[in-house]
């Protein structure tokens, strides 16, 4: 068994199965309990005309609300912007929870898919949607059993019309996740990304107009309607504001998925949440943002861990998937390991991704590191990729090159800069 260590703002702790390989083997909450705790009494609410869409929208402003699947739209904005198309409009969960080092969505399934369902019933009611479509990793056996379970429930309860949610398996690409290719894979196509604009809350799902949101972003709405805007926007550290649920692996005591307050330093996250770094290691860099995040020095884990502060940082936060290397951590297998993970998810429409992906891991693959090569196919990718899987891909060997020289020349990494005109 693998086990999920959980910890709240209060200070609660669980130890959940993630039920892996006994996909039998997780305890959900059933519909009855749900609604004991008051679930699916916001629904209700918008169902029978005591809660407005704009009332809703108003509350989801003042909590401040983002997107939590990586892009950290405001969530409010998002139904503004899908409401402004004329029906038939469709919702869309992504579900197809694929960064490397996020496991958060997982969790909130596993523990509680009725405030999950809830959340996004109330997604699809706010912009008026046909049908509601969750777009779930097949790498999550158990869920979908969990899922289709939860469904039949509230079908059963008569909370939803049946064939109203419709639940699709994704078959293994990471770039599925993108919602613009998880729209062309819901259609039926290959899973490639589509150039924007238009955007897909113009034109998604068969070119209506969708909202397409992160799991755990609508999760958290039935909760903040039931505790009040104030209450997670008002839990922020360092001047920042919200809840993050961080997916903490690597070289930590306890690693784990953590709900903590949004500007958290890497730091403080470590010591109050994760028991500290595990036995033998030192910090030496971190990974804020899974594989496309980009990687950090060590002397930069007391800054905020946010969309804004990372970005200035030349990183990203995306889903919070917090990866901690020690220096017993080989920085060119990270890099390696990394570039060999977009070369293989790559979907290959573009040649900048297609090609650039394969030629940077060739450029790392030995022990001289070309800076003037690495950078000028890391411009290259990152202006002319399509998505963003290209555009993020050289991320982490830019960081490498930025801020840990000192530490690859002890790894036996010699980085160079090439003379003029050497082409990569
Ligand atoms: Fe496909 Fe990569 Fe181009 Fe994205 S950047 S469309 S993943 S080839």
């Amino acid at each position: 068994h693998h086990h999920v260590l959980y910890a709240t703002a209060d200070g609660v702790e669980a130890v959940v199965d993630t039920g892996h390989f006994h996909p039998e083997a997780i305890v959900w909450q059933r519909l009855a309990a749900y609604q004991q705790e008051g679930g699916f009494q916001l629904l209700a609410q918008c169902h029978n005309g005591h809660v407005s869409v704009n009332a809703l929208s108003t509350l989801l402003e003042k909590s401040q609300l983002r997107g939590l699947g990586g892009a950290g739209f405001p969530t409010f904005k998002k139904w503004q912007a899908v409401r402004q198309g004329a029906g038939p409009r469709y919702c869309v969960i992504n579900a197809d929870e694929g960064e490397p080092g996020t496991f958060k969505d997982r969790f909130y399934l596993e523990k509680a898919p009725h405030q999950f369902l809830e959340g996004a019933l109330v997604s699809a009611w706010a912009i008026e949607a046909e049908r509601l479509y969750i777009y779930l990793r097949d790498e999550y056996p158990g869920l979908h059993r969990v899922l289709h379970e939860a469904i039949a429930e509230l079908e059963e309860a008569q909370l939803v019309s049946p064939g109203f949610i419709v639940m699709r398996r994704g078959a293994g690409a990471y770039i599925c996740g993108e919602e613009s290719a998880l729209i062309e894979s819901l259609e039926g196509k290959p899973g490639k990304p589509r150039h924007r604009p238009p955007y897909v809350a113009q034109q998604g799902l068969f070119d209506r107009p969708t909202l397409v949101n992160n799991v755990e972003t609508v999760y958290w709405i039935p909760l903040i309607w039931k505790k009040g805007a104030e209450w997670f926007a008002g839990q922020g550290r360092n001047g920042r504001s919200g809840l993050r649920s961080f997916s903490v692996s690597g070289r930590v005591n306890r690693p784990g998925v953590y709900l903590a307050p949004a500007g958290i330093t890497l730091r403080e996250l470590i010591d109050e949440y994760c028991g500290g770094m595990a036995k033998g290691h030192v910090l030496a860099a971190y990974l804020p943002g899974g594989a496309s995040g980009g990687i950090l020095p060590a002397s930069k884990a007391d800054i905020p861990l946010d969309f804004d502060t990372l970005n200035a940082h030349g990183c990203f936060i995306g889903s919070a998937a917090i990866v901690v290397l020690s220096e017993h951590d080989n920085l060119q297998a990270v890099a390696t390991n990394l570039l060999a993970f977009f070369t293989d998810e790559s979907c290959g429409q573009c040649t900048p991704c297609r090609v650039g992906t394969e030629k940077m891991l060739t450029l790392l693959e030995g022990d001289h590191w070309d800076v003037q090569a690495l950078s000028r196919l890391a411009k290259v990718m990152q202006d002319a990729s399509i998505c963003g899987l290209g555009q993020a891909a050289p991320n982490p060997v830019l960081g490498l090159l930025k801020d840990f020289r000192s530490i690859l020349a002890k790894q036996q990494i010699i980085v160079s800069d090439a003379a003029e005109g050497d082409a990569p």
